[in-house]
């Protein structure tokens, strides 16, 4: 285990997915979660704060609540991603309005890229995604061997 620089992870098939949703962006997401609720039914579904909310409000899925996302709900979510806790993010930004939290962004997409999780940015991202077929099967991914990283970075350092 220890001499690879991989492992391979399962994302199961029932997913635990994170919304998020930009202000501007929060009625396109609650319009797709309608027009996709069957399948999002089927899957965990978690999010920042006054996304969740108005998600829960307005199409009746059950969706966890974090902190919203200028309060750390992005650090949260990234956080969970970390712990192998998220499998799939829908990220609705807004491209043509500054963030007061753009950090939480950047690093929300960074950590899905070093954890090789999917994360949708627009609205057809969200479509192809959603209706992959891999969202009805396990899938099996390589991320970076962590215990290794930390091993030998103590020892070489
Ligand atoms: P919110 O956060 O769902 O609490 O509005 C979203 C965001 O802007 O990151």
């Amino acid at each position: 285990m220890l001499q690879d620089d991989f492992i391979t992870l399962t994302l199961e098939k029932k997913k635990n997915i994170a919304l998020i949703a930009h202000d501007n962006k929060k009625h396109e997401l609650i319009c797709w979660c309608r027009e996709h609720l069957e399948i999002l039914k089927k899957h965990n579904l978690c999010g920042t704060g006054t996304t969740a909310r108005m998600i829960t409000d307005q199409t009746g899925l059950v969706v966890k609540g974090y902190n919203s996302g200028p309060l750390g709900g992005d650090q949260q979510i990234g956080a969970k991603i970390v712990e192998g806790r998220i499998d799939l993010v829908i990220f609705f930004a807004d491209p043509l309005t500054a963030q007061p939290h753009d950090p939480d962004v950047k690093a929300l997409l960074r950590i899905s890229q070093v954890y090789d999780i999917p994360i949708a940015n627009t609205k057809a991202t969200a479509d192809f995604i959603i209706t992959s077929p891999l969202m009805e099967t396990t899938y099996e991914h390589e991320v970076i061997n962590f215990n290794k990283n930390v091993h030998d970075r103590a020892n070489s350092l």
